[in-house]
């Protein structure tokens, strides 16, 4: 029942990359027409992967490559140039003696444990400056990773609210025996009839994107599991898979069973790699379990399995035909819609692509019925969020609550009632101020895939925006202009203004140039790259004007200090010079 099958796991271009990064510390060009070969993909393609995605160097990285998030939950990069300070090292540049490498990252989803970094593709949490030395001594000495102290890898669930899923960890198979029992055609009633929608943040209607799935002429139908959470603030779907896998692999085959696909693939982000061994073992138990295979629970005629493929850093792949790309062992460009993925998706057949949160939600759902899901929620959001809170919180974690919560009620929950903004939905979302904290989570009201990030009263949010700005331009893909080029000029008036030489011309200029990048980019991330910049200004505008200069033109940088270099090769240093 494999016929028709993309590239597994294990042989995925994206996993050979992986390996040869990992064993040569970067991708010796001698790799690469060998690989290609033997992938039979064309030399071209592979190079283009490899400079797509931020995990794959050219040059060597150090023997210790540490990755610091620069994420304003994750990250701290004072710490980041601290340890570079201890070591001798220069951000991004490997150390001579090839001992180490240190640089930042995006999110990396650790956003409850305090400051975070990746070792070697392995997780610290819960960094501070008390770590530093020591973490300093480690590398120096060349202790390999398994010698160093433990907790420092622990990465902690943090579930502080349980809801209607995360309360009842069913026993595996639960959601599939009933389904069985009912059939696939009863099974497409019941997802209808709960309201289930996509909770990646999109709110598609997960009954409509699997009926026409399944009413897709083409076979072979795909499933895809959407585990690219790379939303900055978001990590409810590391818990989910850490605690909860068994249930999103039930909700991938109970998709699979209502559209008729015999295989699936869960992305999982490059980020989350040490969740890979955990997930592959429940792969395991659940095939001895005959909870997938050939003929699930003995039905003649109910074939499923899945694949797991990593991601490699790259952000814009959790936009779903960008995903589809990078399952194709190609650069995770956006595709043109339509054609949409549930007729035209991976390899070009039907596809659905569903977040994992979607997927756990499916199994209760085959569980309990739509009814039992469709009592609790709104009108237009029905049933439960997970909601990853982050921030200026005393109580940071995963908190599930029916849709329809006020930000308010959430920031009692998590110690945050003393909060001047919150982000809602990650830095593509919304921010908002205290006179909306009476807003509604829900699709009708303010959206999230998840994420809510809290800022208290001595939060600069000037540069929060600054580091949205900086994380969109760092994340466009290049392919179209408006994002491509607008997101690094909206970073540019951010840094000036933040820096003290914008004029109320750059903040007028920046507000137009931020509509034209929302209005005219290809795809999610060019369209919701302006929101932080335009939320600041609607929501927050003194924010901005207090640092302006109170003139009319400033220019981007010191142009007298840029004729430094002309100066010392002509050996001029008086006053003609100089600019005035
Ligand atoms: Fe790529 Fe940005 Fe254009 Fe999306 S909007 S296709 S991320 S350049």
């Amino acid at each position: 029942f494999s016929a028709g099958v993309g590239q597994q796991g294990h042989d995925h271009l994206l996993h050979r990359l992986h390996d040869l990064q990992h064993c040569f510390l970067h991708i010796p060009p001698l790799e690469i027409a060998p690989l290609a070969a033997e992938l039979e993909l064309p030399i071209s393609q592979v190079e283009a992967v490899i400079d797509f995605y931020s995990f794959f160097h050219r040059t060597p990285r150090g023997r210790i490559d540490l990755l610091f998030s620069n994420c304003t939950s994750c990250g701290d990069l004072t710490l980041m140039h601290r340890l570079c300070e201890l070591l001798g090292v220069t951000p991004g540049i490997t150390r001579a003696d090839g001992a180490v490498s240190i640089d930042e990252t995006s999110c990396l989803g650790m956003c409850d444990q305090g400051a975070s970094a990746l070792v070697n593709g392995r997780i610290l949490t819960k960094l501070t400056a008390q770590h530093l030395p020591s973490l300093a001594a480690l590398i120096n000495a060349g202790t390999p990773l398994d010698d160093w102290p433990a907790e420092w890898f622990a990465v902690q669930d943090n579930i502080r609210q349980t809801g209607l899923l995360l309360s009842d960890n069913m026993p595996a198979g639960a959601g599939l025996r009933a389904a069985l029992q009912g059939g696939a055609e009863n099974l497409l009633a019941e997802i209808k009839q709960s309201g289930l929608r996509g909770r990646g943040g999109a709110g598609f209607n997960t009954s409509l994107k699997w009926q026409l799935c399944r009413a897709a002429p083409a076979t072979p139908r795909y499933v895809v599991c959407n585990a690219d959470e790379g939303e900055p603030g978001t990590f409810k779907d590391r818990v989910l898979l850490n605690s909860y896998a068994t249930q999103v692999f039930e909700g991938m085959a109970l998709c699979a069973y209502a559209i008729g696909a015999q295989h699936g693939y869960l992305y999982l982000r490059g980020e989350y790699r040490y969740l890979l061994p955990p997930l592959e073992a429940t792969l395991n138990e659940m095939r001895e379990a005959n909870l997938l295979g050939a003929n699930i629970l003995k039905q003649p005629d109910f074939h499923f399995d899945i694949s797991i493929v990593m991601g490699a850093g790259a952000y814009i792949c959790g936009e779903e035909s960008s995903l589809l790309e990078s399952l194709e062992q190609k650069r995770g460009v956006p595709r043109v819609r339509p054609p949409f993925p549930v007729t035209h998706g991976y390899l070009g057949q039907p596809t659905v692509v569903d977040n994992v949160e979607t997927l756990v939600a499916a199994t209760h759902i085959a569980v309990h019925g739509g009814e039992w899901f469709r009592a609790h929620g709104t009108a237009q959001s029905a049933g439960s969020k997970v909601l990853s809170v982050s921030g200026d919180c005393t109580a940071p974690g995963i908190y599930e609550y029916p849709f329809g919560i006020s930000v308010q009620d959430l920031l009692e929950a998590c110690g945050g009632q003393d909060a001047q903004a919150v982000q809602v939905g990650g830095p593509s979302g919304a921010l908002i101020g205290r006179a909306e904290f009476g807003r509604k989570l829900a699709f009708e009201d303010l959206a999230t895939g998840g994420s809510i990030m809290v800022y208290g009263a001595q939060r600069d949010l000037l540069a929060v925006v600054r580091n949205f700005s900086h994380f969109f331009a760092h994340e466009s893909c290049g392919f179209c202009t408006p994002c491509r080029v607008g997101t690094p000029l909206l970073r540019k008036y951010i840094d000036k203004i933040a820096s003290g030489h914008g004029t109320p011309y750059d903040q007028a200029e920046m507000a137009r140039l931020a509509m034209v990048v929302k209005r005219r980019s290809h795809c999610g991330l060019g369209q919701t790259a302006a929101n932080p910049v335009l939320d600041l200004l609607e929501r927050f505008p003194q924010v901005c004007t207090e640092r302006l200069l109170h003139q009319d033109y400033a220019p981007f940088f010191n142009l007298d200090a840029a004729l430094n270099t002309s100066r010392e090769l002509t050996h001029r240093d008086d006053a003609e010079a100089h600019l005035s």
